[in-house]
C-alpha cells in the first residue's frame, strides 16, 4: 500500500515536473471543480474559480478554461454554481471515539431543569436497549446548579428495575442508583479510591449516587466492554470520521490517544476506510513519562500511510471550575493557588526527552503558571541547542501572562485554541447566561474573569493559532465554533451579549486556524493546508463564501462536498 502510494505520488510529480514547458502535459485530472468560488488559503494565489486534481493530488489551480484543459476522457467535472471551494478543515483537538460514544450513540439527557433533567431521564429508560443497564449522558452542573440536590431516590424513582449510569457532560462524574451501587458493594463503608470520590449523605454517610473520576471508572469501563452498549473503539471511528468528513473535516488531532486507539485507526487505514489524516497525542503522566517518550517514539517506525505520531499529550493541569488550574500568586482567589500536576524539573525533563526522541509536546494549559511553567521548559531546552522541528504547542490556554505570549512567539510555540470557549454555550447554562459574571463572583474572582480566554491577545503578540472543537465535551460542528470565535456569541444567537468581545478573531484568522496553522501544526503542511499544486486534494464545498458572509451565519454553513485524497467522502444529494 505504501509502496504503492509512493510510487504512484512520484510518478506524478514527474509528470508535473515535465509538463512545464512540454507541449501537453502527460497526467490528465480525474476530477474538476469549475464555475466556484476557491478560497485557496494560499498567499501565492488567494483565489480562482476552477481546481483539477489528479490521482488524489490537485494538479491545476486556475481558471475555468485553464482547469477544463486538464481533463481526463473520463474526469468528474463538479459544476459549484458560484458555491465556494476551501481547504478541507482539520480539527487540532478532538476525542473521536468517546465523542461519537457519548454524543451520538448514548441517549443524551441534557436539561437546564430538574424536571428537564428528569422527564429526558424517563424517556431514556423507555428506549434503551434490552438488557441490565439504562445508561445515558449529558447532565451538566452550570446547566443546573440544582444537580447538586438530586437524591438517590430520585435515582432510583427514575430507573427503578435496572442498574442506571448517567455520565455527565465532562465525565467527571456520574450518577447511579441503588441497583448500580449493590452490584459494585458500594455502601457507606467504601472508602474513596485514590483521584475519585463517592458521594454521600452528610450525615449517614450513605451513598447518595454521585461517584466522581475512579470511583465510576469500574462501572464505566463494565457497560463500555460488557453491556448492550459495548462497542468497540474501531466501530466508533467507522461512523465518526464519516460524520467529522460530514462537517467538512479532514486532518484531525487525537488530543488523548492509546494504544487502542492507535489500533483502531491504523486496523481502518489499512482497510482503506481512514478518510482522514489523523495525528495521535500519546498521553503520558508524571510518573510515566520517562518510560513512555521512548515508546511513543518507537511507534513512529511502524505507522500507516495516513496516522502519524508527533506529539506527546500532557495533563498539566485541572480545570478552572475544580479549582485545579495552575495560577500565578497573586492572581485570583487563595483556593485557586494551585501548582499543577508537574514539578518544573519534571516538565524540564519531559520536554528535553521528547525533543530528543523527536517528539513535540502538546500541553493542556489551563492556568497562566502552567503556561509559564511549559514555557520556562522549552526555553531551557533551548538554552542547550535548536529544534528546527519541534511544534510545542499549548491548547485551551484559559489564561497566559502577556509576557509569556511574547515568549511563546518567541519560542515558535502554537497555541491551540477552542473558538466555540468563547461564548456560554460551550461553558453550559441556559441562555443568557452570564458566565463570567458568575466567574467573578466565584473563587476564580474578578481579575481572573477579565483575563480569561485570552485569544485576540495572543494572535497579536504573533503566536501562530490552530484551532480544535475539544468534542466530546464541546460543539465539533467547525462552522459554529468559527461564528463563536467572531462573535462570542452563542451560535444563531445575534441578539444575545457577547461573552468575551475583546478577544474575538477576524474570519480570515479562524478559517486559517483550521486549515493552514492547524496543517503547520500536524506536520502535514506541505502535504494538505492550503489548495496548491502538488498538495493533496482535501478539500471542502460549501454553500457561502465564509470570508465574505456576516460571521454571525457561519453556523447556517452547509456543507455540500468534501473530498479527502481526491477522492468524494461526503456530497449532500441535490435538493437538500
Ligand atoms: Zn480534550
Amino acid at each position: 500500500m505504501r509502496i504503492f502510494c509512493w510510487l504512484s505520488c512520484l510518478c506524478l510529480l514527474a509528470a508535473l515536473a515535465t509538463s512545464v514547458g512540454a507541449a501537453a502535459p502527460t497526467v490528465r485530472a480525474d476530477l474538476l471543480f469549475v464555475n466556484g468560488n476557491v478560497r485557496t488559503l494560499d498567499a501565492a494565489r488567494p483565489q480562482a474559480s476552477a481546481v483539477a486534481v489528479a490521482a488524489g493530488r490537485i494538479l491545476r489551480v486556475g481558471t475555468d478554461a485553464e482547469v477544463r484543459a486538464m481533463a481526463g476522457s473520463d474526469a468528474r467535472i463538479v459544476d459549484l454554481h458560484g458555491n465556494t471551494l476551501l481547504p478541507g478543515l482539520a480539527d487540532t483537538h478532538v476525542h473521536p471515539a468517546i465523542g461519537e460514544y457519548f454524543n451520538r450513540r448514548l441517549c443524551n439527557v441534557a436539561g437546564y431543569t430538574l424536571e428537564e433533567n428528569f422527564t429526558r431521564l424517563a424517556r431514556c429508560a423507555a428506549t434503551a436497549p434490552a438488557g441490565d443497564w439504562v445508561v445515558a449522558y449529558g447532565w451538566y452542573f452550570t446547566d443546573n446548579p440544582h444537580l447538586s440536590e438530586v437524591t438517590l431516590a430520585q435515582l432510583d424513582a427514575a430507573v427503578p428495575e435496572r442498574k442506571l449510569l448517567l455520565i455527565a457532560r465532562d465525565s467527571h462524574t456520574v450518577w447511579v442508583n441503588s441497583k448500580t451501587l449493590a452490584a459494585y458493594g458500594i455502601t457507606a463503608d467504601t472508602a474513596d479510591p485514590d483521584g475519585g470520590s463517592i458521594g454521600r449523605d452528610p450525615v449517614t454517610k450513605a451513598p447518595n449516587g454521585v461517584l466522581r473520576d475512579a470511583a465510576a471508572w469500574r462501572v464505566l469501563l463494565d457497560v463500555q466492554h460488557h453491556s448492550a452498549y459495548s462497542v468497540s473503539t474501531a466501530e466508533l471511528f467507522l461512523t465518526a470520521i464519516p460524520y467529522l468528513n460530514s462537517l467538512g473535516i479532514t486532518s484531525l488531532f487525537e488530543a488523548l490517544g492509546d494504544d487502542d486507539i492507535e489500533a483502531a485507526y491504523q486496523a481502518l487505514d489499512r482497510a482503506g476506510q481512514l478518510s482522514m489524516h489523523v495525528s495521535i497525542g500519546f498521553a503520558v503522566a508524571p510518573d510515566t513519562y520517562r518510560k513512555m517518550i521512548p515508546k511513543i517514539a518507537g511507534k513512529r517506525a511502524h505507522q500507516t500511510p495516513h496516522v502519524t505520531v508527533n506529539f506527546v499529550k500532557v495533563l498539566a493541569d485541572g480545570n478552572g471550575e475544580d479549582n485545579l488550574a495552575n495560577i500565578l500568586p497573586g492572581r485570583g482567589r487563595p483556593p485557586m493557588a494551585t501548582h499543577g500536576y508537574y514539578t518544573q524539573p519534571q516538565m524540564n525533563e519531559l520536554v528535553r526527552l521528547a525533543e530528543a526522541h523527536g517528539l513535540s509536546v502538546y500541553v493542556h494549559v489551563i492556568g497562566d503558571g502552567t503556561a509559564r511553567q511549559v514555557i520556562d521548559a522549552v526555553a531551557e531546552a533551548r538554552r542547550h541547542g535548536p529544534c528546527p522541528r519541534c511544534r510545542h504547542t499549548l491548547t485551551h490556554l484559559q489564561w497566559i501572562d502577556p509576557a509569556d505570549m511574547i515568549r511563546m512567539k518567541e519560542l515558535h510555540m502554537i497555541a491551540n485554541l477552542q473558538e466555540g470557549w468563547l461564548a456560554p454555550r460551550a461553558i453550559g447554562g441556559p441562555a443568557g447566561y452570564d458566565y463570567l459574571k458568575d466567574t467573578a463572583a466565584g473563587p476564580m474572582g474578578p481579575a481572573l474573569a477579565a483575563a480569561m480566554y485570552p485569544f485576540r491577545s495572543l494572535h497579536e503578540a504573533g503566536v501562530p493559532i490552530a484551532a480544535g472543537s475539544d468534542w466530546f465535551y464541546t460543539d465539533e460542528n467547525p462552522w459554529n465554533d468559527m461564528e463563536v470565535g467572531a462573535t462570542s456569541r452563542d451560535p444563531g444567537d445575534a441578539a444575545s451579549t457577547p461573552m468575551v468581545p475583546a478577544q474575538t478573531l477576524d474570519v480570515a484568522t479562524l478559517l486559517a486556524a483550521r486549515t493552514r496553522v492547524a496543517a503547520y501544526q500536524l506536520f502535514l503542511e506541505r502535504s494538505t493546508g492550503t489548495i496548491a499544486v502538488g498538495k493533496r486534494a482535501d478539500l471542502v464545498v460549501v454553500d457561502r463564501d465564509v470570508l465574505a458572509v456576516p460571521p454571525s451565519t457561519l453556523h447556517a454553513t452547509r456543507v455540500l462536498m468534501t473530498v479527502f485524497n481526491g477522492r468524494v467522502v461526503h456530497e449532500l444529494a441535490a435538493g437538500h
